[in-house]
């Protein structure tokens, strides 16, 4: 006996498998995240098109077998193709660190309507305003909705308002004082700037590089610090370029 499932989702990740198979990690708006396969390569392109590429919506009609963990796709309905995205590689990059943030943060069929209607906003958000801005906004976004809210307003033991010394600790999921200094709590420093651009963060406003590579990094180390994972895609950032080393800030 199998399952048949429709939903509608959009596509995170697409990589080929074995010998003629094509994998897609796709947000669903019902059932979560979720792992889907397309059996026969050859024939994948005239099928679906580019329905099973990176950001693309679709409603699928999936089936899978009990014990099984993984959904076949049986029928794919383009419902937007988010094709500029695909071409143009500084807001794809954007795009994919968004993808792998909820990747991440998510788990396995565990849905959030909430999240699948924020990440269509955010992707068009990403594709015609402030690709950066509209990422970093997600992912501050994706990790309250997971429940951590990063407090970036004032010192998180004594209240006190940022000022030059601030340093942001990961463990402590928010900016301490230099009198509550956070340094054994893997604290480093961040401007006044980086906490302003934070608190009024928006598409419309664009962000300083500096700015940005001080966000990443927030981001970046706070994640590796709750889910022990680093973000891959800050390769592909333009920001970060010539960095590699430094992508996912181990130093
Ligand atoms: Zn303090």
């Amino acid at each position: 006996m199998s399952y048949t499932y429709r939903d509608r989702g959009i596509v995170l990740r697409s990589y080929d498998y074995g010998d003629g198979h094509r994998i897609i990690a796709v947000y669903t708006l019902k059932n979560g995240k979720l792992k889907a396969s397309a059996k026969g390569s050859r024939k994948i392109k005239s099928r679906f098109g580019s329905m099973l590429e990176p950001f693309s919506e679709n409603e699928f009609i999936l089936y899978r077998k009990p014990s099984v963990d993984i959904y076949t796709i049986t029928g794919c309905f383009s419902i937007k193709t988010n094709e500029s995205l695909r071409e143009d590689m500084f807001r794809y990059g954007y795009a994919a660190l968004m993808a792998e943030g909820l990747d991440i943060v998510s788990a396995e069929e565990d849905a959030d309507e909430k999240l699948f209607w924020m990440l269509q906003e955010s992707l068009e958000d990403v594709t015609e305003k402030s690709a950066p801005a509209s990422a970093w906004l997600f992912l501050f976004r994706l990790l309250k909705y997971a429940g951590y809210r990063l407090n970036m307003f004032s010192c998180v033991s004594c209240g006190k308002k940022p000022s030059a010394k601030t340093v942001f600790s990961p463990a402590e999921g928010g900016i301490g004082c230099a009198d509550c200094f956070f340094a054994e709590k893997e604290g480093f420093p961040v401007s006044l700037k980086t906490l302003d651009a934070v608190r009024t963060i928006s598409p419309e406003k664009e962000i300083e590089k500096d700015v940005q590579k001080e966000i990443g990094k927030i981001l970046a180390k706070f994640v590796k610090y709750q889910f022990n994972r680093d973000f891959k895609s800050f390769q592909f950032l333009d920001l970060f370029s010539g960095e590699k080393n430094k992508c996912t800030f181990n130093s």
